[in-house]
């Protein structure tokens, strides 16, 4: 506020400056003209003459430019007290503020800008808050279970027997695995996640996934296969989070995917990326969810997932992680019933000749 009072008062003063100098200019050339041009016995009475006319003028010119300098200022400052009013109301917390916009050109940028900002600001918020009830949430589902176990042993309801730690076990590693994952997902969000960048054989990072998953698949198919010719589909990127990426993707393939179904590691290569291909014949994703998939927290069925033990922010992790490596991950589904594919695409080794270290590392 105190900046746009100030500014009143440099508008008025530019005002006033131009006023002063025109009469100055206005008189002094007067009067060089009356010396030259007029005869010396009615050089004084011209001279009279000119500055009574220049005095009245420079009143008139006074009055108007006043007059003309406070609508300016009024035109101007209004909105800009306005947007300084609403940026105080929220930065006090009140994110749904928004200020008129004017008609002027400039002004007009000024609070579309602002309004626009706010409206950012109020998503955050919104996600902020949905953030922290989510994560409420998640943590409500195991804690309730340990606590249930626990005063069923105090009561002495539930036999304290091997199955009954080992079942508690269980709930306490899935609370283990949802707290690593917000620690990951809060990491990747703020780009604070650590990779170290090297060449690698993506053939190889496949198979040894699909090698550890296998063991989950009883009753159906998982193969990977690799299209192109038999030579080492070399990437720039950290192979530890490339497998992570992929035991999500292909973990996510088994869980989703009912038994005697096929879940197919695909392997291709255009001309810059890398392609892995995780393609399963399961229950698919209707079209209006799989917008959303990436999204924290965001699940098709919620109670399918949770159930089977899913923290619901694999995939958000997922996609941070192969955009922070120069790639991307997306997902198609031809519809509910009809499988799912997921897209996992990082630059090729051969694309990025001028990388100055051969092992690079980002934190
Ligand atoms: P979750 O731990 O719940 O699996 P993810 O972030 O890995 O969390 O996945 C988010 C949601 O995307 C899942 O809850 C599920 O609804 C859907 N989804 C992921 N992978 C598949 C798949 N292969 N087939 C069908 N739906 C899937």
């Amino acid at each position: 506020m105190q900046i746009l009072r100030q500014l009143r008062w440099q508008i008025v003063g530019a005002q006033m400056l131009v006023v002063v100098v025109g009469v100055l200019t206005l008189s002094l050339t007067a009067n060089t003209l009356a010396a030259r041009a007029v005869p010396p016995d009615l050089l004084l009475t011209v001279q009279a003459q000119v500055g009574k006319a220049l005095l009245i003028a420079a009143l008139a010119a006074t009055g108007v430019g006043l007059m003309a300098s406070l609508l300016l200022v009024r035109a101007i400052l209004r909105p800009l007290q306005a947007i300084a009013r609403s940026s105080q109301r929220i930065a006090a917390g009140r994110y749904d503020e928004r200020v008129a916009v004017p008609a002027s050109d400039e002004l007009r940028a000024v609070a579309t800008s602002f309004n626009q900002m706010a409206a950012v600001l109020e998503q955050v918020e919104q996600q902020r808050v949905a953030m922290i009830g989510n994560v409420a949430h998640e943590l409500r589902t195991p804690l309730a279970g340990i606590e249930g176990y626990l005063e069923g042993l105090v009561d002495a309801i539930i036999p304290s027997t091997p199955e009954t730690f080992r079942d508690m076990q269980h709930e306490v590693r899935r609370l283990r695995r949802l707290v690593d994952d917000l620690q990951t997902l809060s990491r990747v969000e703020a780009g604070q996640v650590s990779l170290h960048f090297t060449t690698f054989d993506l053939r190889d990072v496949a198979r040894r996934v699909v090698a550890q998953i296998q063991p989950q698949v009883l009753d159906g198919c998982l193969e990977t296969i690799v299209d192109g010719p038999d030579r080492p589909l070399l990437v720039r990127a950290d192979p530890d989070r490339t497998v992570q990426i992929l035991l999500n993707l292909v973990g996510n393939a088994v869980r989703y995917t009912p038994e005697h179904g096929c879940i197919t590691v695909r392997l291709a290569t255009d001309a810059q990326m890398a392609e892995v291909r995780v393609q399963d014949t399961g229950i698919g994703i209707p079209p209006e969810a799989l917008p959303y998939i990436f999204e924290r927290f965001y699940r098709v069925d919620p109670s399918r997932s949770r159930s089977s033990g899913g923290s619901g922010i694999g995939l958000t992790i997922a996609r941070h992680l192969a955009w922070a490596m120069g790639g991307d991950l997306h997902a198609e589904s031809p519809g509910r019933g009809h499988g799912s594919t997921f897209i996992l695409r990082l630059p090729l080794a051969e694309g990025l000749e001028d990388t100055p270290s051969p092992d690079r590392h980002q934190a």
